[in-house]
């Protein structure tokens, strides 16, 4: 905001002042746009698994669900989209929380067991891909966080390394303390280069949309560790080399 003021003496004699504001609009048209883009993205990426469902319950009213096995086929890309849209709404949802109105409880992680939980879940992929994990943090350690926002930053950290690794990859996890509580995911899959590095934690940014699209990927995953590290007040940080792999440290405060 540019704030102005003008004296000056008019021949007659009189004072007058003459006061201008101007607003510096750029900042707000700046999140105007952002906000248009996003909600744009957001049809977007909804109306495609929407138009698959509609195409494909279409086909089978008209008379594929008579063949058992088009009928089995086409039930389990249907799955398929209801998951996709299951997976955007929650993440547009997580993106949504600005952590302002809701107050998060505090609570005691253990991360060697909160970790292998994690794992758990991506175990064939870990499997079929024939990665090899380390976790080199130790056994005992524990850090109090709020785990609303704790989780989808470390959940989205090692989905990341699992999906972007390659066959027979390694992925260390390593977590501890030093003045902060630090968190880091490394993993020698396909890296990133030094110009997308600038632009992944935008949301939707994807470097290569269909490979993301294929493992269910949508965009929005390391938007979600940015703002989520932020709210705890923390930072995230990325060093990546094309075709070498990445590391992902997060530095949280201490309570
Ligand atoms: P996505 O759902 O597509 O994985 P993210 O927001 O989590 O979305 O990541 C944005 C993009 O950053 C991904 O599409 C991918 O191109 C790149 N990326 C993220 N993590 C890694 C990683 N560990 N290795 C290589 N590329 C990555």
């Amino acid at each position: 905001i540019l704030d102005m003021s003008l004296r000056f003496i008019e021949e007659d004699g009189n004072d007058y002042q003459v006061l201008g504001i101007a607003y510096d609009l750029t900042r707000v048209r700046q999140l105007e746009k952002m906000q248009k883009d996003f909600v744009s993205n957001v049809s977007h990426e909804l109306k495609t698994p929407v138009t698959s469902l509609l195409g494909f319950t279409e086909t089978l009213l008209d008379g594929a669900k008579e063949d058992p096995e088009t009928l089995t086929q086409f039930l389990e890309i249907m799955q398929k989209d209801a998951l996709r849209l299951q997976q955007l709404i929650q993440e547009i949802l997580q993106l949504s929380r600005d952590g302002k109105n809701i107050s998060y409880n505090d609570q005691e992680v253990s991360l060697h067991p909160f970790v292998q939980e994690i794992l758990r879940s991506y175990r064939k992929t870990i499997k079929d891909k024939h990665l090899t994990i380390e976790i080199l943090g130790d056994e005992t350690i524990t850090y109090v966080t709020k785990y609303e926002l704790f989780y989808p930053i470390v959940k989205n950290l090692i989905e990341n390394a699992i999906q972007y690794s390659q066959i027979d990859g390694t992925i260390t996890i390593d977590f501890g303390f030093t003045d902060m509580f630090y968190f880091i995911v490394n993993d020698s899959g396909i890296g990133i280069s030094l110009e997308d590095q600038e632009r992944i934690f935008e949301r939707f940014y994807r470097v290569d949309k269909a490979r993301s699209r294929h493992s269910g990927g949508t965009g929005l995953g390391l938007s979600i560790v940015h703002n989520y590290t932020e709210l705890l007040g923390g930072t995230v940080m990325i060093d990546s080399h094309l075709g070498l792999g990445s590391t992902f440290t997060v530095r949280l405060p201490i309570k």
